[in-house]
């Protein structure tokens, strides 16, 4: 009989297939030989370190989830982390179970530590498989080779896992833990498979079960029926369509809305380009200055855009200043223990009390933007106040940059948009930090993931409030975050007004051909019966009821 699990669709799309697993270490079980303490001890530092080592040279290649890579890079050399498996090493124990055991006692110090963030423990939990494996001569844990296409089913996928994904072989990817903006839900939208996350039970399925997931409904199916299974195989086995077509975005009677995407550096440009993005609607640029113990000069931060830029010729380039702090850390900058990194100093913030680390970054935006064709418009994020966007506006004209924005992710700051408005020539609204904001809600917290939910209308008041104070300044404004890449919400941000949207380039043939079904008028009354629903069940339900 099928049973049947429910979590949340993050990336639409339908598949069926075998279940693998992460294979992860298993610890032999204790036997009380006696060991040599001064050997374990070197072997658990060496493993540790070398574990810290990988996960930074995974960050270079990772992209988006670089600054996790870097964070887990950190447990893994933590001093006091280092400590307590000695300790255990002391009282008898071989390297690999000090290791195993020092997490779980390192797990339990950070959760009762009021000066630090209690770390994510998916992320904990790789490191201390990676740094296990690599004592018991085993591989770290990695994505299994069941030598056919798979469904990969695990309690959350670790950002280091994720960066050695071969799209090819997964045909869904489902996990117990995470939400709409997780690591996870970022990447297989980003690749273009279908995703559900936040499934309770799902980890019971063992490898090999054949499951039917949809990546839209959030529904997992195990042992499905024939029935279910010829439905899903109907030829709309992948989330993405991938058809050839380039065209810009339009609603089918012809309204312009941008496709715009979201990248992180040259790596991104070929998929942007083969999809046919009309521009980048954000340039995360803080990728080029993780893992470093200097920022990078002004020749390099100049040549780095350079390399956007010019892939964009006469397009617009929407370049974000450097967003560092909370969920993007970097060791370049001291920020000091703060009790609660996301409302601390990040983003603006540390631009404030490091302005000439600003002043830099805007000397090598410039620089590029002079010796490039495209259209280079400059950002900042997490901006609360109005006078705060006008002290960067002020820096970034200055600098002899001529379009000047501001990212709206702070509720404040989106109440207050006609503001910014007149300080600033455009805003852009960052939906993962806006919604995350909005229902103090950390956006990595899967637990609380429904919160997030783009569908919520109070998160979609906030958007339809900075959308208006775009109307009424007569300046367009676009919108980003991962909200702007969900194909069926994509025409109710066009109701409600946004003139552009970024996303991850494998999503913009999706969002393309979602907008070219609908109306303008359609997108109106879209965004009308959301913004009149009561949560976001019976928002989505509404809206998508008049496709
Ligand atoms: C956002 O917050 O929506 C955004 C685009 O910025 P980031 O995800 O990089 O914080
Ligand atoms: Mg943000």
């Amino acid at each position: 009989m099928s049973a049947r699990f429910n979590g949340i669709g993050v990336s639409p799309g339908r598949a069926v297939g075998p279940v693998a697993r992460v294979q992860a270490p298993q610890l032999p079980p204790r036997d009380g030989a006696p060991i040599d303490t001064v050997a374990e001890t070197e072997a658990a530092e060496r493993a540790l370190s070398a574990v810290a080592d990988e996960l930074v040279a995974l960050a270079d290649r990772a992209g988006v989830s670089g600054a996790v890579l870097v964070r887990q890079s950190r447990m893994a050399a933590d001093p006091s982390l280092v400590a307590i498996v000695r300790q255990l090493v002391r009282t008898g124990r071989p390297a690999p179970r000090a290791v195993w055991e020092g997490f779980g006692a390192y797990r339990d110090m950070r959760a009762s530590d009021p000066l630090r963030p209690a770390p994510d423990l998916g992320e904990l939990d790789d490191v201390r498989d990676r740094a296990v494996a690599r004592l018991l001569g085993e591989p770290p844990p990695s994505i299994p080779d069941p030598g056919m296409p798979f469904v990969l089913v695990a309690r959350d996928l670790s950002p280091a896992l994720t960066a050695t994904l071969d799209a090819a072989r997964v045909l869904a990817l489902v996990t117990e833990r995470g939400g709409p903006t997780s690591h996870t839900a970022v990447l297989a939208k980003a690749l273009g498979i279908p995703a559900v996350v936040g499934a309770p039970g799902v980890t019971a399925l063992t490898a090999g079960r054949q499951v039917a997931v949809d990546g839209a409904s959030g529904e997992v199916t195990a042992d499905p029926d024939t029935e279910t299974v010829g439905s899903f195989r109907d030829g709309s086995g992948r989330a993405v369509s991938r058809s050839d077509d380039r065209s810009p975005g339009r609603t089918r009677d012809g309204r312009p809305v941008q496709l715009l995407v979201a990248v992180g550096g040259k790596a991104d440009i070929d998929d942007a380009l083969s999809v046919g993005a009309e521009g980048v609607g954000v340039f995360r640029t803080e990728f080029l200055f993780f893992d470093r113990d200097e920022p990078p000069s002004v020749a390099e931060q100049a040549h780095a855009y350079r390399e956007v830029f010019d892939a964009f010729p006469g397009r617009p380039v929407t370049t974000r200043t450097l967003d560092i702090g909370a969920d993007k850390p970097a060791s370049f900058v001291r920020l000091g223990d703060q009790p609660n990194p996301a409302l601390g100093v990040r983003g603006l913030r540390v631009a404030r009390r490091h302005a000439q680390l600003l002043s830099d970054q805007l000397t090598a935006i410039a620089r590029a933007a002079r010796e490039s064709s495209a259209q280079v418009q400059v950002m900042a994020p997490m901006v609360a106040t109005t006078a705060e966007a006008a002290w960067f506006a002020a820096r970034a004209r200055d600098a002899g940059l001529t379009s000047v924005g501001v990212m709206v992710e702070v509720p404040a700051a989106a109440l207050r948009a006609g503001d910014l408005l007149r300080v600033v020539d455009f805003v852009s609204v960052g939906t993962n930090d806006l919604a995350q904001y909005t229902f103090a809600t950390d956006r990595a917290d899967g637990e609380l993931a429904d919160l997030l939910d783009p569908w919520q209308p109070a998160f979609l008041d906030l958007v339809a409030t900075v959308l208006r104070a775009g109307a009424v300044a007569g300046r367009a404004v676009t919108v980003c975050g991962e909200a702007a890449s969900d194909p069926l919400l994509a025409p109710v941000l066009v109701g409600l007004g946004a003139s552009g949207l970024s996303m991850t380039p494998r999503l913009v043939p999706a969002v393309r051909s979602a907008l070219a079904r609908v109306t303008n008028e359609q997108c109106t009354q879209m965004a009308a019966a959301a913004l009149d629903s009561e949560g976001p069940e019976e928002a989505r339900h509404r809206a998508t009821a008049l496709l």
